[in-house]
């Protein structure tokens, strides 16, 4: 195990305890998920082996890569990336919580991709997923555009098999977090007019997870703060 590693993970636990505190709310509400993209599965075997119970990966082939080296170990994968519905299926059969659900299409894929699933995870038939918001006004970052989001949250919460839980959103590069995570909560009162207890707010990474409490987040996605710094991939 990397010597800094149960150290870094300790100072986050208390800067995410600070924040919350500061917040007046309780830290306790707060799901901290290690995003552990790019690093070896050895990675995760560490961090489960310091509590951590929550992992994330943002790409379809390295989650199912992962989960296959490490089969029986004890922690919920979240899926954090662009999804194609051509990926919906192994997405589905790898994780038990898909957060960057933005169009009616990968809603379908995933709800479809209920039969004939590899009997991960402890066999519940739904899927936990969130509505991934775009803060920005370029259609390329990906999430959801304001004004489909009532629309879209509706779709979903038709889908049988998925379990609609609310929204994850991505500071954009251009504004300063604190402000743009304030129409996160709007988003979610929005979502949460179709789906009274979808209240997950997934927003919060390195760089801005403070401000991401300070708004109500439930689920922060940490990475680096805790991992080090990402190894290099071609
Ligand atoms: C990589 C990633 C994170 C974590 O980023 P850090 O800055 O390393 O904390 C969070 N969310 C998403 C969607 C990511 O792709």
């Amino acid at each position: 195990m990397h010597p800094d590693l149960a150290d870094r993970l300790a100072e986050v636990d208390s800067r995410i305890v600070d924040a919350a505190r500061s917040a007046g709310r309780d830290p306790g509400s707060i799901t901290r998920i290690v995003v552990t993209k790019f690093h070896p599965a050895s990675l995760v075997q560490d961090l489960v082996a310091l509590g951590v119970t929550d992992v994330a990966e943002n790409r379809q082939q390295e989650l199912t890569a992962k989960r296959a080296e490490l089969p029986n170990v004890p922690v919920t994968w979240h899926f954090i990336g662009q999804l194609q519905s051509n990926k919906a299926r192994a997405v589905r059969n790898a994780a038990s919580v898909v957060h960057s659900v933005d169009r009616d299409k990968v809603a379908s894929a995933l709800d479809a991709a209920a039969d004939g699933l590899e009997g991960v995870g402890d066999g519940d038939p739904t899927l936990d997923v969130l509505l991934q918001i775009n803060l920005t006004d370029d259609p390329a970052r990906g999430g959801v555009v304001e004004g489909d989001l009532a629309a879209l949250a509706e779709y979903v919460a038709g889908c049988r098999t998925l379990r609609l839980r609310g929204i994850m959103a991505v500071a954009p590069l251009d504004e300063p977090p604190a402000l743009a995570f304030e129409r996160v909560r709007g988003y979610s009162d929005r979502v949460r007019t179709v789906v009274p207890d979808a209240d997950w707010i997934s927003a919060g990474m390195t760089a801005d997870f403070a401000e991401a409490i300070a708004v109500g987040a439930t689920h922060l996605r940490i990475g680096s703060a805790i991992t080090g710094p990402r190894p290099v991939r071609g």
